[in-house]
């Protein structure tokens, strides 16, 4: 089953070089998730061919106009289409009123929006269904930002189908032997579970987390996922300006992907001062090989 990030922007602060600011989609399954609407974003799933329709919950890491200020065409467009089914918004405060000034005065929308607040200040499960869960934790920035770690629910061992044909194994049965219980045939003959089943895939998690400025405080919550997008807005060449307006150096997100052993470190949220990005994998890759870079249009298959 599908698990990838699209990127769809993955600039700071302002569109440069034909990049845009911060948006991202992400596809669990046949669910999509989006995530930060930086302007233009609606523009880019038309570019990238992202069902936009089917997006039914949007996450904000902070109320920075370029996380948010797709957010009102995007709405306005479903309206436009006769957009039905309601739409869940995850954030912390302040974004329902942002919006809904500019909404309110077109009329009403056809369907309905569900603003959720997130309290920035401690780890939260803001979202779950049969297929994965969605935890905000607290980031460090200049106004209240949180990050978001999407994970896998555990699902049942898988079934060797050839064994039901076998043993001519009951619905009861192949239920029992998916939740891991040995069977006992009508014959008196027990069946291990071994024989019956093979293990899931392991469980996927990815972990949004801009912007911030680098804190090991997250560790506890990123260890071991998948991937990691981190902030990556500077190079060591401006890793005062990094500290200043509380973002990442490339080097430090590398350290922190080291850290928590994630499976591959995504690079993002580039300042405007770079055209060229290879100087964020050179500075990355040496401290954390799996680092790759991150770039619109392109998906990454967690
Ligand atoms: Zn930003
Ligand atoms: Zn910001």
């Amino acid at each position: 089953m599908r698990f990838a990030l699209t990127i769809l922007g993955v600039n700071a602060a302002t569109p440069a070089f034909g990049r845009f600011p911060t948006s991202q989609v992400l596809q669990v399954h046949n669910q999509f998730f989006l995530i930060d609407c930086g302007e233009g974003a609606q523009m880019r799933m038309g570019d990238f061919n992202i069902p936009r329709h089917k997006i039914r919950q949007v996450f904000i890491s902070h109320l920075h106009g370029d996380h948010v200020f797709g957010l009102p065409g995007l709405l306005f467009s479903f309206d436009l289409n006769g957009r039905q089914d309601p739409l869940d918004i995850f954030s912390p405060p302040g974004l329902q009123e942002m919006i809904l000034a500019q909404l309110r005065p077109g009329g009403t929308l056809s369907y309905p929006i569900r603003f959720h607040e997130i309290d920035t200040t401690f780890p939260t499960l803001v979202f779950e269904n049969k297929a994965i869960t969605v935890e905000s934790i607290p980031l460090k920035h200049g106004i209240p930002t949180v990050g978001y770690i999407f994970r896998e629910k555990p699902r049942p061992l898988n079934i060797r189908s050839e064994k039901i044909a076998e043993h001519q194994l009951s619905v009861p049965q192949i239920k029992a032997a998916k939740a891991g219980e040995d069977v006992l045939l009508l014959n008196g003959e027990l069946i291990e579970n071994q024989a019956l089943t093979f293990p899931p895939t392991p469980l996927r998690s990815y972990a949004f987390l801009t912007d911030t400025v680098c804190d090991e405080a997250v560790l506890p919550h990123i260890l071991g996922v998948s991937m990691l997008y981190h902030d990556t807005t500077f190079c060591d060449d401006f890793h005062e300006n990094a500290a200043l307006t509380m973002h990442s150096t490339a080097r430090q997100a590398a350290v922190l992907a080291d850290k928590a052993k994630v499976g591959r470190l995504i690079t993002g949220h580039y300042s405007a001062r770079y055209k060229d990005l290879s100087i964020f994998l050179e500075e990355s890759l040496p401290i954390f090989p799996n680092t790759v870079l991150g770039q619109e249009g392109v998906t990454y298959l967690v």
